[in-house]
């Protein structure tokens, strides 16, 4: 089976490796959040485990927070969302894989952007399905545009995009959504870096369509990744099928992880994570000046999510070696843009700033004299 490794993976084990000799690594490869749960979620997590809450839940989660989900979409987009819809997972992975393979039913084709989140494709590979990559580029804001629509069957967009940081706004969506109706092209939607928004805040498909599978969970804005607690939003039709499919192959969503999560929707917890929000903000600010200065150039000022995708083509034209050297060499972890695609992707690496602004700065230090020194 044709799987790639995930490099960013890679990456991180060979950090851990250096770190075990002893070395000092800045990690600047990391996809996820460098904040631990909030303390009221934990409780609520710890309690539910007190109570012996440890038995299977209902494989598509517990109602109350399939409810707390769709209060939820109702405060931040204004939108109904029936709870019956929205379908609880083991993290949002098996979430897409399960949206993947219902919508590319009967060997269809999916169009994945490139660059984009690497595991899109080899979920595509794992199913044994056929996808088509759609280059994003960064003139039009590494964004999927409509007349790229032509040829597919099935959309993955992601938005705010894993790693460029582009965030599609209202209309750019709306168009997009328009014609993929037009087209007849099913649609997957990750939402999973909803939330982490600098800012207007990112619309939803689902305010312009509910055919659409929506995917999202508490890895990223909720600051849970360990707990592995996802979500998808289906359209009504597909709600018996995506039950069946959780029956079978998830069983259900930990426990403990779902009663913890409904602590998140407290006021006092969600203001907790928008801070979150502006420290990640202070961090791009600090981290896309000081790439750009080093000529490592930003192009598109990301608009979400915790990543900036520069382009290293002053320095390098196989971004997987100098992501490897910086590595050893610097001692500095990021992600080379080959992880991402083949659009462009040997020019360009990826920077996650959850990392504290300290170990950023230090990063970019080690970055500057390790450039320097290539001359
Ligand atoms: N989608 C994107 C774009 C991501 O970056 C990630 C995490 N790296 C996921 C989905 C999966 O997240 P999880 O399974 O933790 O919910």
């Amino acid at each position: 089976m044709e799987i790639t490794s995930f490099i960013v993976m890679d990456i991180l084990e060979r950090a851990k490796e250096l770190e075990a000799q002893g070395i000092d690594v800045v990690h600047m490869e990391v996809g996820e959040p460098d904040f631990p749960t909030p303390d009221e979620v934990i409780e609520a997590g710890v309690k539910a485990l007190r109570d012996k809450l440890t038995a299977y839940t209902q494989s598509v989660g517990i109602p109350e927070l399939r409810e707390a989900i769709s209060g939820y979409y109702w405060s931040q987009y204004g939108l109904e969302i029936d709870p019956e819809r929205i379908i609880l997972t083991p993290g949002s992975s098996p979430a897409l894989l399960a949206a993947i393979r219902i919508l590319t039913e009967g060997d269809k084709v999916c169009g994945l952007p490139d660059p984009g989140y690497p595991c899109y494709k080899n979920m595509v590979r794992f199913l044994g399905g056929r996808f088509v990559s759609l280059p994003v580029e960064e003139e039009t804001g590494f964004k999927v545009l409509s007349h790229q629509l032509e040829g597919i069957e099935v959309l993955v967009i992601n938005s705010p995009a894993n790693p460029t940081g582009a965030v599609y706004n209202r209309k750019e969506l709306e168009a997009l959504m328009e014609e993929a109706q037009k087209r007849g092209v099913a649609v997957v939607s990750d939402e999973i870096y909803h939330g982490i928004i600098y800012d207007e805040p990112a619309p939803s498909v689902l305010e312009f369509t509910d055919r659409a599978i929506v995917i999202n969970g508490f890895s990223k804005f909720f600051l849970m990744t360990g707990w592995r607690l996802g979500w998808m939003v289906v359209p009504r039709g597909m709600i018996r099928l995506v039950q069946s499919i959780a029956q079978n192959l998830f069983i259900c969503p930990p426990a403990a992880a779902q009663y913890a999560a409904l602590a998140c929707f407290r006021e006092e917890v969600l203001a907790q994570f928008r801070e979150k929000v502006e420290i990640y903000r202070k961090r791009r600010d600090f981290i896309v000046e000081a790439l750009n200065d080093m000529g490592l150039e930003v192009g598109v000022m990301p608009q979400g999510a915790f990543y900036v995708y520069a382009n290293a083509s002053r320095s390098t034209r196989d971004s997987f070696t100098f992501a490897k050297r910086a590595l050893e060499e610097a001692h500095v972890g990021i992600t080379p843009g080959v992880d991402f695609g083949d659009n462009k992707t040997h020019l360009h690496v990826r920077f996650s700033y959850a990392n504290t602004l300290e170990r950023l700065k230090e990063g970019m230090r080690r970055l500057r004299e390790w450039l320097g020194g290539l001359g």
